[in-house]
């Protein structure tokens, strides 16, 4: 009787702590993912895998988003085939990656990442402890140790990013309950949360954009440090940030992801002066109105061009340090040039545009007061300067958002549509051009909120 009790009592489970995993196999029926939903190159690489005697998964984002009915971006596969036997597997692959090094599968035009599962060794503690492997806030320097399945699944960075996906069988193996947490709408960092952003910053990025874009619950203690850890942020390399600002900004949720981000502190070493920004109405209408619009743009398959999402989210900043060069008594156009000189330059500091998207930047915030000269020649120029529709696109949204007269938006919408003589006639002729002006803005100050409302950024 009392050896059945104490067997009772020392078999009992305690309750599971978030970092230990315990693997629950979820059947087909349960789950609803079909083999046939999977991307074919993903199961041509699983089968293959399976074939020379590995184990292979579909993970990540990918098993995610299936699980959740989304079509995923992308697929990637996690295997115990070490990166050499998998290349030796295929033909069109090659070894990336210094920090940890996986395989980039070519099939058709995609790229499959292939990787091998990763985990913590037994020396890493000690390791990490030598400083080798994190700086001095606990951010990792280098990860590169195998694993098994397991290790793989605890070293992801949220529950729902942890499951595992065997086409062959049609099972998912969960290590973490990231099902029950999809099913439940919840994001859960796996871990101690602490230790986890300190070990990858950009983990807090990831959290504000799977959120948004999933519609999930950040769990209370994965919320919770956020704010007191946004200042690591800064050690982290600035390419790196500019990858995640720049998924964040393209994810189709990127007006939900920058009012979060400020929300949590975040975007001060991304953004620096969206506070400032954001204050001011105008400023705050001008970015609501272009990241709303590239979100409806993504949302319908519609190509974006990041130039012109950076050259909208700093523009406030160059019209800002505009005017201040004007009442120092500056030319307005020497004195634009000034402003957009200064701000990608203090942009440059916190996050690192690529030089390849200054150009646009720097040719949409130059052509804007080309879009106020309409006598002459001028106005036919501009239209068949290459850039001409971006320019077009943003100085649109100026109006929209207040800073400029409907009026301007109205001529050019007009001009564009005309034909050649027609667009002649609605040239401003210098010597009455103020007459002119004069009496239009009489006649449409009363038409300004006519104009489309829903005006969008077309193909830049
Ligand atoms: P997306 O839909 O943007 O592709 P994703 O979750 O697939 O989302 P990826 O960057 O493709 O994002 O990463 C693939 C997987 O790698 C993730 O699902 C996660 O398991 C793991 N991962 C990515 N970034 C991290 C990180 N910083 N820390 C730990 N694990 C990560
Ligand atoms: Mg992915």
């Amino acid at each position: 009787m009392i050896r059945k009790l104490f067997k009772k009592v020392f078999s009992r489970k305690t309750p599971v702590p978030d970092s230990v995993a315990q693997l629950r196999v979820i059947p087909f029926k349960k789950h609803g993912v079909r083999r046939d939903q999977i991307d074919k190159c993903a199961l041509k690489i699983t089968s293959t895998l399976h074939q020379a005697g590995y184990t292979a998964y579909v993970v990540g984002g990918a098993s995610r988003d299936l699980l959740l009915g989304l079509n995923p971006k992308d697929y990637d596969v996690a295997t115990n085939a070490t990166p050499e036997q998998i290349r030796a597997l295929f033909r069109r692959s090659r070894i990336i990656g210094r920090r940890f090094r996986l395989v980039h599968v070519m099939c058709g035009a995609a790229v499959i990442e292939v990787s091998t599962f990763r985990g913590p060794s037994t020396t890493q503690e000690e390791e990490k402890r030598s400083s080798k492997f994190i700086d001095q806030h606990g951010r990792l320097l280098r990860d590169n140790v195998f694993g098994n399945e397991e290790d793989d699944a605890l070293r992801r960075d949220f529950t729902i990013n942890a499951l595992f996906y065997d086409p062959a069988s049609e099972e998912i193996k969960d290590y973490l309950n990231g099902y029950d947490d999809i099913k439940e709408k919840r994001l859960r960092i796996i871990g101690d949360p602490n230790l986890r952003y300190r070990e990858d910053p950009v983990r807090m990025l990831r959290a504000v954009r799977l959120a948004a874009k999933l519609e999930l619950q950040i769990d209370p203690e994965t919320a919770k440090p956020i704010g007191d850890l946004a200042p690591l942020l800064q050690n982290v390399p600035s390419s790196r940030l500019f990858d995640e600002m720049l998924k964040l900004l393209l994810s189709g949720h990127a007006l939900s992801c920058v009012i979060d981000l400020r929300a949590r502190g975040l975007h001060h070493g991304l953004l620096p002066m969206l506070d400032i920004i954001l204050e001011q109405p105008l400023g705050e209408r001008f970015i609501t109105l272009a990241l709303k619009s590239t979100d409806q743009r993504i949302r319908h398959n519609k190509p974006v061009s990041p130039g012109f999402l950076f050259a909208a989210l700093l523009w406030h900043e160059v019209l800002s340090a505009w005017k201040t060069h004007q009442t120092k008594g500056e030319k307005p156009l020497p004195a634009l040039y000034q402003a957009i000189d200064e701000t990608l330059s203090i942009q440059h500091k916190q996050l690192a545009i690529p030089r390849r998207f200054d150009a646009v930047i720097q040719e949409i915030w130059a052509m804007q007061p080309r879009f106020e000269a309409r006598v002459g020649r001028k106005p036919f120029r501009l239209l068949s300067h290459p850039r001409f529709r971006a320019a077009y696109d943003f100085m649109l949204l100026r109006c929209e958002s207040g800073e400029l007269d409907m009026e301007l938006a109205q001529w050019w919408k007009k001009f564009q549509d005309a034909d050649h003589n027609h667009r002649e006639k609605m040239l401003v002729n210098p010597n009455t051009s103020k007459k002119r002006r004069r009496s239009r803005k009489r006649q449409t100050t009363n038409e300004t909120s006519v104009l489309s409302k829903n005006t969008t950024q077309e193909s830049h």
